[in-house]
C-alpha cells in the first residue's frame, strides 16, 4: 500500500508519462469532465463516473479499420505505448470485464485488444464521488486503485503490472486507514441490484405487456443518449470513405434507439416503432445477454439515468416496470 498527496500523485502521473499514454480524468476548458490526458486540462478525479463511458478509451466513437490505396491495404499502427486509463468506478470496471468478454468472443476483435491487451488499468474509489459521498472499494478488474480520503490519497496494487508501475513510491503506513474504506463499503447498499433481479425476472417470465413497451416509446425521442454513454453497449456500423487518395474504412457506435438499426435490404424492420426498440434496449441488457453470456450486462453505473432528457433511462424503467407490474411471485398469486 502507497500514500501520496494530491501533487504526489500528480508528479507519478507524470512520470508515467515516459512510458504510457496517460489517460485520467480532466477538466476541459469548456468545463468538460472527461478522460484525456495531462495536458488538456487539471485533473479531475473527484466527482464520481464520468458522464461519458471510460470503456470509450478501448472501443473509441469512431476508428480506421484499414485503409486502402492504390492496391495497398494498410492496417493501423498499433499504438506507441500502452495505454494507462485511471477514473473506473467499480461498476465501471464490471462493465469493462463484461465487454472484454464480448470482444474475445470468436472471432476475437483484434481492433479492441489492440488498446487493449496491455493497458493498465485504475480505479478511483472512495471518498470522491459527488459532493465527497463514497465510492466502493474494488479490486475486480484493475491493476491499480486510488482510495481517496480527506488525507490525499491511498494507492493499492491488484496485478503484477500494477505493483511495478508503483515500486517506487512511498510507502503507507497506516493501517486503520484502509481499515475504514473496508467498512465503508461493506455498508452501501444494494437496493438498485434488487431492484435489477426483480426487472430481469419480470422480462425473462414475459409478465411485461406490449401496452407498457408503447408507453415507454412514446416517450422516446431517438436522441441515442442512452446508447452512448453505456459503457456495455458494443454496436457499430461500418462506413465507406472514398476520397482521392484511395478508401477508408471505419467503424463507428450505433444505436438501438434509432429507426434504421435493425432494417434490414427489403425494407422489412423487426424493430420499426420507438416501443419495440425500447422494449430490446432493457430486454437486451436483463434478459437477453443474461442467457447468452450468464450475467446481465447492466452494472448500474447510473449514465443512461443521467442522460436520458425524458426520464427512461433503465433504472426509471425498471422501477416503473416492478412497481406496475409486480414481480413474477405477486401476478401469480393475483
Ligand atoms: S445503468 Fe444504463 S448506462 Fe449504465 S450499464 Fe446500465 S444500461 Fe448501461
Ligand atoms: S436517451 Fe432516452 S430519449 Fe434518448 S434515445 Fe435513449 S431512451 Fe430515447
Amino acid at each position: 500500500m502507497k500514500a501520496l498527496s494530491d501533487g504526489q500523485l500528480l508528479h507519478f502521473f507524470k512520470c508515467l508519462e515516459k512510458d504510457w499514454e496517460v489517460r485520467l480524468p480532466v477538466t476541459l476548458p469548456d468545463g468538460t469532465r472527461t478522460l484525456g490526458s495531462l495536458k488538456d486540462g487539471p485533473i479531475a478525479l473527484l466527482g464520481g463516473s464520468l458522464p461519458a463511458k471510460p470503456t470509450g478509451a478501448f472501443f473509441p466513437q469512431e476508428e480506421e479499420i484499414f485503409r486502402l490505396s492504390e492496391r495497398e491495404l494498410r492496417l493501423p499502427l498499433p499504438p506507441e505505448r500502452p495505454l494507462f486509463v485511471a477514473g473506473f468506478t467499480s461498476r465501471d470496471l464490471a462493465s469493462l470485464l463484461f465487454i472484454d468478454r464480448f470482444f474475445a468472443d470468436d472471432p476475437k476483435d483484434d481492433l479492441y485488444f489492440r488498446r487493449r491487451q496491455s493497458a493498465l488499468v485504475a480505479a478511483v474509489t472512495g471518498w470522491c464521488g459527488p459532493g465527497g459521498s463514497f465510492i466502493k472499494m474494488t479490486s475486480k478488474g484493475c491493476d491499480l486503485e486510488l482510495l481517496r480520503d480527506e488525507r490525499g490519497w491511498l494507492l493499492l496494487s491488484h496485478s503484477e503490472a500494477g505493483r511495478q508501475a508503483t515500486q517506487e513510491l512511498p510507502e503507507g503506513d497506516d493501517p486503520l486507514r484502509l481499515e475504514r474504506f473496508v467498512a465503508a463499503s461493506a455498508s452501501q447498499s444494494n437496493d438498485d441490484e434488487l431492484l435489477l433481479s426483480q426487472a430481469a425476472e419480470l422480462l425473462r417470465a414475459d409478465l411485461v405487456p406490449d401496452s407498457f413497451w408503447n408507453e415507454i416509446g412514446d416517450r422516446c425521442i431517438l436522441c441515442t443518449g442512452c446508447n452512448l454513454v453505456c459503457p456495455t453497449c458494443t454496436c457499430f456500423g461500418i462506413r465507406d470513405w472514398r476520397s482521392a487518395s484511395g478508401v477508408e474504412r471505419i467503424r463507428m457506435w450505433d444505436s438501438c434507439q434509432l429507426e434504421g438499426f435493425m432494417r434490414e435490404a427489403g425494407g422489412h424492420n423487426p424493430l420499426g416503432s420507438e416501443a419495440l426498440r425500447s422494449r430490446r434496449r432493457i430486454h437486451h441488457k436483463l434478459a437477453a445477454d443474461l442467457m447468452r453470456w450468464g450475467e446481465i450486462s447492466c452494472f448500474l453505473c447510473g449514465r443512461c439515468d443521467a442522460t436520458c432528457p425524458t426520464g427512461i433511462g433503465i433504472v426509471s424503467v425498471m422501477k416503473e416496470m416492478v412497481a406496475r407490474h409486480g414481480g413474477p411471485a405477486n401476478q401469480r398469486s393475483r
